[in-house]
This record gives structure tokens, C-alpha cells and sequence, in this order.
């Protein structure tokens, strides 16, 4: 599929940190140790709806995550797939009398025109689930002769099934006990109940073709497949076993990522599937989490019509760490806006005071588990110094320009 542009990031003077992030697998913050090449796979979309800032927050989280290994040195294979065949995609199409197909191109299209203008690096590798079909299949045949899978015991629609107990340690990524899984499992698209299952945890690989849904010939038998297995199968062909970070917004947690990574280390016989588990939190509007179900979303498309600034909502959602869940408001973005003329308004002095120990600074707070709060708050002090006291490093104000863009992809 057809990923978006691309934009410059500057390389900036001083000595880059190695990036620590919290893993959700063992609960800490733990440094990242990518070879020449950092291997990073996000989960991407669904097409059925625009982007929210529930959205690009979650790709902002990341976009930091590939500029600073970029800063300290490393080539970044990233790849974000496109889950352009689901349940909500068929279901949305159906309710608006859409075409599903056309649909999903109009969504996926959006969502690049957002990322662009949000100054989202592009992932190097940008994947549909339907152009995947043939190596997904190819995945989930393996996992049925390996005796990890199975076919429902159900004459009218005998779907593929993975034994969730196949690996003998589900569960390591989520850390959550059976009941709250099963609770997670039913909530998300799970389908405990379904008959036939040998076990209520177990996740479907394919599903057999139904009347009026679309399906692919395979050697399955007619059929689509799974939501998991994409991912696993999307992110295992292209970065290999054991790569540097499984991204995606708190709700994947479970069972999205456990599943992932689940499926991938049955078929490899070994773990783990990534080396960093990486959440980022919701952002929630009037109290509530922003949601499709709930209806309050507020749209980067809506945002961009109305004239604001994609730097500023940079600033807004960095105001606050990733991890943690979080509220939209008018306030935020005000504020946000007021940041980014100041810092543009000391960017575009003749001279500043050194911005070294500021540079120095980002980077301590970012590679410490994107602390941008504190990373914001230290641009702020340059900022405010050079408005006050002006300085007499005439390359201190093209610096901090470059120092905020590079790591922070705010462009001044
Ligand atoms: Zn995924």
C-alpha cells in the first residue's frame, strides 16, 4: 500500500541518549537496545472512520519513538499495517449503504492526509490486511499442522481457531489474570461464547466465507481472516522475530498484542515476539474516553479545516506523558497555541543565549520514556530566556528550531 511523504528531520549537534521506554511485558522502563537497524511495527487503522486525536496521539507517541533512535544514529524499519477487512469496516459500510472497498480507500486516504499534516514520518513499510491475505493464510496453515490451531467443531461453519495455550506462557505480555482476560476478550471483539471452541480464550485465525460477506479463495477454504493474525503475520514477514517494539494504543494490550504475539511464537517455537511492548493512553473528551461508540471524537481533519496549527496539537498532546490517560479541551489547545508562538517568536531572534544544555536536556527527558512534559518545559526556558535577555549566539536561535523539529517534529 501506498505509504505518505516524507519530511526532512535535521541532524543536531551534541551526544544522543539511548532511548528507554516503559514495557508493558515486565512492567518497567527499560532501555532499547536496537541493532544498526531499529525494528519498530505499530498497529494501524481500521479505515472506517477519520482520524481522531485518540489516533494521533498514539502515531505522535511513536513518531518520537523513530526520531529518537534516527537521533541516536540507528536506520528505522517501521512498518504500520491497514486493517482494510474487519468486522467495523463491514459493518459501517452496510449501515451507510457504502461499498466497503471504497469506503476503506477513502478512510486509508484521509488518514495519510492527517499524518502529513501532522509531520508523522511515514512508515517504511505501510500494509493492507487484504493485500496480505496470501501469507496470512500461509501463517495460519502452519500453525493448524504445528497443532496450534484447529476448525471449530461446527458442521455449518467449521472457522480456524488458535489454541490459546499453544505457547505455554499466554498471558506474559498483558500480565492480566483469566477472568479479567475473558472479561477484555468478550469486550473487544472477542467471541467467548461462539460453539465449537474448545477453550472460550481461543482467538480466530480464519473465518470460513458466510453468504453476502466478502471472502478470498485459499487453501483454508474461502474464507478472511482474523484481526491477530494480520498483525503477527504482517509484522513477522517483514522485521523477523524478536524485533524492537510492538506499538499501539492502551486497548490493544489486550487481546490484540497478546494475541500477536501469541500466534507468532507458536509458529516460531520461540519468543519474544517483540522486545518492548509499548502503550500509549487514551484521550478523552468531557470525562469520557473519546470513542467511535461513544460518538465523541474530535477529527485532525476537523481541526485542519478549521485553521489550526498542526504544531500546536503536537504541543497540546505532548503536554502531557503518553502513558497516561488524558482529556482534550479548549484550554489545552490554547495553550498549546501560545507555547508555539513563543517558542517561534525566540526562534526567529538575530541571537540567543547557548542552546546546548537545552538540547542536552530533550534529549535526557525524551530517551527517558518520552518524559515531553518536562522535554516542553525546557524548550520553555530557552524560550523565555532568549525573549528576555536576547544572548549573543547567533546560531542558538536556528539550533533550538532544529533541535525542536528533529526531536520533537515541531516545525517553528
Ligand atoms: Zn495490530
Amino acid at each position: 500500500m501506498q505509504t505518505w511523504s516524507s519530511v526532512d528531520v535535521p541532524t543536531i549537534p551534541g551526544t544522543p541518549r539511548p532511548l528507554r521506554l516503559h514495557d508493558t511485558a515486565t512492567g518497567q522502563v527499560r532501555p532499547t537496545s536496537p541493532g544498526e537497524t531499529a525494528r519498530m511495527y505499530v498497529c494501524g487503522i481500521t479505515p472506517y472512520d477519520a482520524t481522531h486525536l485518540g489516533h494521533a496521539a498514539t502515531y505522535l507517541t511513536f513518531d518520537l519513538v523513530n526520531r529518537l533512535w534516527r537521533d541516536a544514529g540507528h536506520d528505522v524499519h517501521y512498518v504500520q499495517n491497514v486493517t482494510d477487512i474487519d468486522e467495523p469496516l463491514l459493518e459501517r459500510a452496510i449501515r451507510d449503504q457504502d461499498d466497503w472497498i471504497v469506503l476503506g480507500m477513502r478512510e486509508t486516504a484521509l488518514f495519510r492526509e492527517d499524518m502529513t499534516a501532522l509531520r508523522v514520518l511515514p512508515p517504511r513499510e505501510f500494509v493492507g490486511a487484504v493485500e496480505s491475505i496470501p501469507e496470512i493464510v500461509e501463517v495460519i496453515a502452519k500453525l493448524v499442522v504445528a497443532g496450534a490451531a484447529y476448525r471449530a467443531d461446527d458442521s455449518e461453519y467449521p472457522d480456524i481457531y488458535f489454541d490459546h495455550a499453544a505457547t505455554g506462557h499466554f498471558g506474559y505480555e498483558s500480565n492480566y489474570d483469566e477472568e479479567t482476560m475473558r472479561k477484555l476478550f468478550a469486550e473487544r471483539g472477542g467471541d467467548p461464547d461462539r460453539a465449537g471452541k474448545r477453550h472460550p480464550l481461543d482467538a480466530l485465525l480464519w473465518r470460513m466465507a458466510r453468504p453476502d460477506e466478502p471472502s478470498w479463495e485459499s487453501e483454508l477454504g474461502a474464507g478472511r481472516p482474523g484481526w491477530h493474525i494480520e498483525c503477527s503475520a504482517i509484522a513477522v514477514n517483514r522485521l523477523g522475530l524478536g524485533f524492537d517494539l510492538q506499538g499501539g494504543g492502551s486497548d490493544l494490550v489486550f487481546p490484540h498484542h497478546e494475541y500477536s504475539a501469541a500466534h507468532a511464537e507458536a509458529l516460531a517455537g520461540d519468543r519474544p515476539f517483540a522486545r518492548h511492548y509499548v502503550h500509549a493512553g487514551m484521550i478523552g473528551l468531557d470525562g469520557e474516553k473519546m470513542s467511535k461508540s461513544r460518538g465523541n471524537l474530535v477529527f485532525v481533519s476537523r481541526l485542519r479545516a478549521d485553521g489550526v496549527d498542526s504544531a500546536a496539537v503536537r504541543l497540546a498532546l505532548f503536554a502531557g506523558h503518553y502513558r497516561a490517560d488524558r482529556a482534550w479541551t479548549d484550554d489545552l489547545l490554547t495553550t498549546a497555541e501560545a507555547r508555539l508562538a513563543r517558542w517561534r517568536e525566540a526562534a526567529a531572534l538575530a541571537a540567543g543565549p547557548s542552546v546546548d544544555d537545552t538540547i542536552a536536556r530533550l534529549r535526557d527527558h525524551l530517551t527517558n520514556d518520552l518524559d515531553t512534559p518536562k522535554a516542553l518545559a525546557a524548550a520553555d526556558a530557552w524560550a523565555d530566556e532568549a525573549l528576555k535577555r536576547q544572548g549573543t549566539d547567533s546560531a542558538a536561535p536556528g539550533l533550538f528550531r532544529d533541535a525542536v523539529d528533529a526531536l520533537l517534529g515541531v516545525l517553528l
